[in-house]
């Protein structure tokens, strides 16, 4: 880490160069929920599958009722049923109404759905209170899927609405990248767990919960945690336990101070560096490197550094992996107050949104100290501030990465 940090966007595009999509795997349609999509989904079947009624009411051809009003209604004899589930025996005839229940198959011969509030039963007939149009309150089939469509694009992250779509075209399972596997390694002999008793100088280990709390919200399969103080040895141990994972994050002691041993650990296991110093503000010391398909990240152990670096270099990795697209974060606000800084470095700043109708507006956090990770409380976006800006007026455009 010497004078020359690399910018961020360098530095991103850097990590994302080593981070290709993971092998295809299927995966049942039940545990596809937040996959993405390793191939385009192409239908089989057509949705609806048959010609069905949209009401409850009585199938009929709209022509034998086209004169019809409240006045003069027209006279129809009842000629069986058709229930969702049980299309109709028989064939629909001149002048007769086949009563149908939402869903239920259109019977052969009928064109027209009237709903059954347009209807009413005399003397064992049906009488039909309003005129109706071929077609009306039928859903064609086919009118939603035709077989042959192409509904899902790959890369395709699957949410609730994904899932309930293919379980209508009859998919059982999907083919989508491996989720990646990661280890969230923290170092210091400060740390203590949340359930150990603080002692004089300890600090709660908060970035191993942090981190694999965003490594989860950022679509990884299994997420492990280790802990390790400041030794040479036992880093070297842990690093190489966490190097069977796809991506490997440690957090802390990957400075230059006498008791930080994660580098040096990283180099004696033969994981190459890729940069160590981005021109941020939060996360200056990040570090970030592979060994094989392996990718690793030494993040800086102050909570919100480590928070901000985890978002801007680890999460975008993560989504490329699988399949995702690493930019669907990255859009656009305007900045409500003046923000200034001097040039050395990217600021990452903590803000709150709100939707305006001129688009996003972001708020700074009062405090944006490295340490004060309740500022990451109330903030939806990081704005990231160039490293030549000196001053942004409120009311400029700002590029703004969302938080998950
Ligand atoms: P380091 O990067 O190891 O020099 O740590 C910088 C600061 O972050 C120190 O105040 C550490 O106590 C704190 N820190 C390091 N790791 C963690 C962690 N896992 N959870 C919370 N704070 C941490
Ligand atoms: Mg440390």
């Amino acid at each position: 880490m010497g004078g020359d940090l690399l910018d961020i966007d360098s530095a991103r595009d850097q990590v994302l160069e080593r981070a290709a999509p993971l092998p295809a795997q299927s995966v049942p349609l039940a545990e596809a929920i937040a996959r993405t999509l390793a191939e385009p989904v192409i239908s089989e079947e057509r949705v609806p599958g048959f010609d069905n009624s949209a009401m409850d009411g009585y199938a009929i051809r709209a022509e034998d009722v086209r004169e019809a009003s409240r006045e003069r209604p027209a006279m129809l004899r009842p000629a069986g049923e058709s229930r969702a589930g049980a299309a109709a025996e028989a064939t629909l005839g001149a002048g007769q109404a086949i009563a149908i229940s939402t869903g239920a198959v259109i019977p052969a011969g009928a064109d027209t759905v009237v709903r059954v509030e347009d209807t009413e039963r005399r003397e064992g007939e049906v009488a039909v209170l309003v005129p109706s149009q071929p077609g009306a309150n039928v859903r064609r089939a086919g009118e939603d899927i035709e077989s042959g469509d192409a509904v899902l694009a790959e890369g395709t992250t699957l949410g609730p609405a994904e899932i309930g779509v293919l379980a209508s075209i009859g998919r059982a399972g999907v083919s989508c990248h491996r989720a990646p596997t990661v280890t969230v390694l923290s170092t210091g002999d400060e740390l203590v767990g949340v359930e150990e008793s603080l002692g004089e100088g300890n600090v709660r280990n908060s970035n191993s919960y942090a981190l694999s709390a965003l490594a989860r919200a950022s679509g990884s399969g299994e997420v492990r945690t280790e802990r390790v103080g400041d030794d040479r040895g036992a880093t070297v141990a842990a690093v190489e336990r966490g190097l069977r994972s796809d991506v490997l994050v440690a957090c802390g002691g990957v400075s230059v101070g006498a008791h930080d041993h994660v580098k040096a650990a990283f180099d004696e296991l033969g994981v190459a560096q890729v940069f160590w110093g981005v021109s941020l503000k939060p996360g200056k010391p990040a570090w970030f490197g592979a060994r094989g398909e392996t990718l690793v990240f030494g993040l800086p152990g102050n909570p919100v550094s480590a928070y901000v670096t985890f978002l801007l270099l680890a999460r975008p990795a993560l989504l490329a992996l699988q399949g995702a697209d690493p930019t669907r974060a990255r859009t656009e606000a305007t900045l409500t107050g003046e923000y200034s800084k001097p040039t050395d470095r990217a600021h990452a700043v903590r803000c709150r949104l709100e939707l305006a109708p001129s688009g996003w507006l972001a708020t700074p956090a009062p405090d944006q100290g490295s340490h004060v990770m309740t500022s990451l409380l109330a903030a939806d976006a990081l704005a990231l501030i160039p490293a030549s800006t000196e001053w942004v007026g409120a009311g400029e455009r700002v590029t703004i990465e969302l938080l998950p």
